[in-house]
């Protein structure tokens, strides 16, 4: 399998960054989206206004209400940069909390240290906690820090956009009580501080959480993982990232063909994506990345000051979280 990994090096800012990718096949990328992609210049701008792809009315994405998921996008990129253990992410966390306590989930800020190559950091993970009737659980991920190498950097697809449709699901699933617990957990320290391939410099949040899960016996409880990261940019179409579990990716394909999505959950694979669900399929989890990575380094945006709210589609993130929303129905239908 690594003969087809390819690594990708991006200069940002005055550092470098790194992001593990996958080819296919004999090393050559899978997708006319992947690192052959026309440079920037070539690719359609976003449009002006956020706006200019509304939400679909929440009646039309069975009460997910894209308009609010939007609304907290906004509010998260509001606070500013926020890697870890800034003042950013402090107001992040506060804010993230409360918003859940408000729609009745049931909240743990789950502190930790981790030791980074700058040494030793204060994290936390925030997990919304719907009780189901059964021991089952479903997780839902999303990582709300941003990287902290890349001035004036807010992450508005990397990734706001996932946590303010997850700050949205938790309305909805809270309030529910199916089969299987709806775990949400909001992940610290994804990104890296110095450099993604030493020293294990990423995903601290979810090896954290799995760690913690895995000593409390929780894991073995866990039905399904699913991260959505980088879901509501322009242009959104979505491969199968290929180390997914197979069968949980295509009840989530499966759910968006049935809503009419198929446009952005696309069938097409790309290759090994280093993201947090790899924490839980290391640990024999069934996991699935919902992610568009290349389109947006294609466009010029990761990893760079412009991953800013004006790329973010309000229409792209209702779809995404509407069909997470109805995946997790499905979950609970197949695990009762
Ligand atoms: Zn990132």
């Amino acid at each position: 399998m690594s003969a087809s990994w390819k690594k990708l090096w991006m200069a940002a800012g005055a550092g470098v960054v790194s992001c593990v990718i996958a080819c296919g096949g004999s090393g050559q990328p899978t997708s006319a989206s992947s690192t052959t992609a026309p440079p920037a210049t070539s690719v359609a701008a976003p449009p002006a206004a956020a706006q200019s792809e509304p939400a679909p009315p929440a009646d039309q994405t069975g009460g997910f209400d894209g308009a609010k998921a939007f609304d907290q996008v906004a509010k998260i990129v509001s606070f500013g940069p926020r890697p870890p253990a800034s003042d950013g992410i402090h107001k992040v966390q506060e804010y993230i909390s409360t918003q859940l306590k408000s729609f009745g989930c049931q909240v743990e800020q789950q502190d930790f240290h981790a030791s980074t190559p700058k040494g030793d950091v204060a994290m936390q993970n925030i997990v919304a906690k719907a009780a189901g009737t059964g021991p089952g659980i479903i997780l839902l991920l999303t990582h709300y820090d941003s990287l902290g190498s890349v001035e004036n950097f807010v992450g508005a697809e990397d990734s706001a956009s996932s946590t303010g449709m997850m700050i949205e699901l938790a309305r909805h699933l809270c309030a529910q009580k199916g089969p299987n617990s709806v775990w949400i957990a909001f992940l610290d320290g994804e990104e890296s501080f110095v450099n993604w391939d030493k020293d294990n410099d990423h995903t601290y949040g979810s090896r954290e959480l799995a760690a913690r899960m895995s000593v409390s016996g929780e894991l073995k409880r866990v039905k399904a993982v699913i991260l959505a990261d980088m879901i509501g940019q322009y242009g959104l179409k979505i491969p199968k990232e290929s180390d997914s579990t197979k069968w949980l990716a295509d009840l989530v394909w499966k759910t968006a063909d049935r809503l009419g999505h198929k446009d952005v959950f696309i069938n097409q694979e790309v290759g090994r994506i280093d993201d947090d669900h790899q924490s839980f399929l290391s640990r024999g989890v069934p996991s699935l990345d919902i992610i568009d990575l290349n389109d947006y380094i294609s466009a010029g945006y990761w990893h760079t000051p412009q991953d800013t709210l004006d790329k973010i589609s309000p229409r792209n993130v209702a779809i995404v979280g509407y069909v997470v929303l109805e995946s997790v129905g499905e979950l609970q239908k197949k695990f009762k």
